[in-house]
């Protein structure tokens, strides 16, 4: 066995932001991952569903072009095509972060890792002892537990897809189930996507649920609240789904389970180790992202915190910094976390819906200002697609404690908002700031 000062198991977002700010400060680490450098975020997560949404915004745009004075002929789309790209594309990223490992003298090793003992880990027929072990494993997609469940892919498959299925069931709520819809329609399918609950993104505001909905109705996807589902039946290519009121629906060339989450723990020896997981699987670590094991510590995904890539490489660079960088109080502030979903148009979000801000401050103190339009650009287009915006205040002062935007641009719109309202923003400094016109952007400064 040998001996390591640092072994972090998971070469995904959190691991790798970790491993190299741990290198920087002159410590030897060691990297073990089993699948592909990057982890969730580049191989099947933001970076190629990215890659996709600009697809989709591009086929939009092709709709839009004639209301401009364009005179083009839209052909196919080659999926496959642009699948290809894309796959090259994180091949190359997949290259560039071993080569920022090697660069920064961290030890990359490929396989499978397990905890034999607190701070021994075990790949094949080689194993550590380490003085601090980092677990940052991730979570992999869920199945439901249902009758025909593995007809259905994950995320995961739908970014193996060889080719665009013609007609496609999405089941899910939250943000993945939105954003795969979206790309599926706009590229061509016909899509319908099953709700268990009233709507999609519950844990929203609910402005940016209703208004999406209105806009994912208007591109034509199906969306089907209230569905119950019993299972699926039938084959690839020819997929049924049933539903608890006895009504089947389809038959879809495509099944997409986005149904949550669950984290990567399955063989990674918890239990031999000792470390303590929630009710949920999730390793349970405190504001310093420490297990209960001591020198154990754990980060991103695998820990149910908020579930996101900048999240899980804060967390990492910040345990490094306060574990190596003579910063010891050094820790990641889950609140206030910006985040966008990219449907068309995007959301962007941070902080309290307006109904948490009520549950919390009482209704006296929440002032709440909202505002719905249409942005410039389908002034000339057929297409309506309509922003909304909503600022959550607290206060005499009317300090922002919520900000939700749905609209073309609030993807790029949402990073500096989020630096005001972090500072501590009121709604007046929001007044007080002179727009910049014409943008959408500008209507949140001048908010009535
Ligand atoms: C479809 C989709 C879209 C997303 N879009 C966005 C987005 O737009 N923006 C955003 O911020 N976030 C997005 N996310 C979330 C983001 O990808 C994750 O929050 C992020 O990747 C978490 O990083 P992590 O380091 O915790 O885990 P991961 O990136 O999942 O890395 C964990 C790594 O550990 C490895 N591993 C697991 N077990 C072992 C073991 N025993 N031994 C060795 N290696 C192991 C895995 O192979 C994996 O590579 C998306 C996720 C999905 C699924």
């Amino acid at each position: 066995m040998k001996r390591m000062q640092t072994v972090v198991i998971g070469g995904g977002s959190g691991g790798l932001a970790f491993a190299q700010r741990a290198a920087q400060y002159g410590r030897e680490v060691v990297v073990i991952e089993g699948g592909r450098l990057g982890g969730t975020c580049v191989n099947v997560g933001c970076v190629p569903k990215k890659v996709m949404w600009y697809a989709a915004e591009l086929a939009h745009a092709l709709e839009d072009a004639a209301s401009y004075g364009f005179e083009v002929t839209v052909g196919d789309h080659d999926w496959a095509k642009l699948k290809q790209g894309r796959d090259a594309y994180i091949e190359r990223l997949n290259g560039i972060y071993a080569k920022n490992l090697a660069s920064r003298g961290v030890t990359h090793v490929a396989g499978w890792a397990r905890l034999t003992g607190p701070t021994v880990v075990e790949v094949g027929d080689e194993s550590w002892h380490a003085e601090h072990v980092v677990l940052a494993s991730g979570c992999e997609p869920g199945f439901p537990d249902l009758p025909g469940t593995e007809l259905g892919i994950t995320s995961d498959g739908f970014f193996e897809l060889p080719e665009r299925p013609r007609r496609v069931a999405v089941v899910g709520a939250g943000y993945v189930a939105v954003e795969l819809a979206g790309v599926f329609r706009a590229l061509g399918s016909k899509v319908d996507l099953f709700v268990r609950g009233d709507t999609p993104l519950r844990r929203f505001d609910p402005l940016l649920s209703s208004v999406l909905v209105e806009c994912m109705r208007a591109d034509g996807i199906v969306v089907r609240p209230h569905s119950a589902l019993t299972g699926l039946k039938g084959e690839p290519g020819a997929i049924t789904v049933g539903l608890q009121d006895g009504q089947n629906k389809g038959p879809y060339d495509a099944v997409v389970w986005a149904v949550g989450r669950v984290p990567r723990t399955a063989g990674l020896g918890l239990d031999t180790a000792g470390v303590m997981t929630d009710a949920d699987g999730f390793v349970t670590t405190d504001l310093y992202q420490a297990t209960n094991v001591s020198g154990v510590f754990a980060l991103g995904d695998v820990t149910g915190r908020v579930a996101l890539t900048p999240v899980a490489i804060a967390a990492g660079r910040r345990l490094a910094d306060r574990l190596y960088g003579g910063q010891p109080g050094r820790c990641l502030d889950y609140e206030n976390v910006p985040t966008v979903i990219f449907t068309h148009p995007p959301i962007g979000t941070i902080g309290m819906t307006e109904a948490e801000a009520r549950a919390e401050h009482g209704d006296e103190q929440v002032h709440v200002y909202t505002t719905r339009f249409t942005p410039m650009y389908h002034a000339l287009t057929p297409r309506r697609v309509p922003a909304a915006m909503k600022l959550v205040t607290v206060g005499a002062d009317e300090r922002i404690v919520g900000c939700h935007v749905i609209g073309d641009g609030a993807d790029e719109m949402l990073q500096g908002f989020a630096v005001a309202i972090r500072m501590g923003a009121t709604k007046r400094d929001f007044d007080d700031t002179v727009a910049i016109h014409p943008t959408s952007a500008e209507e949140m400064v001048t908010l009535k």
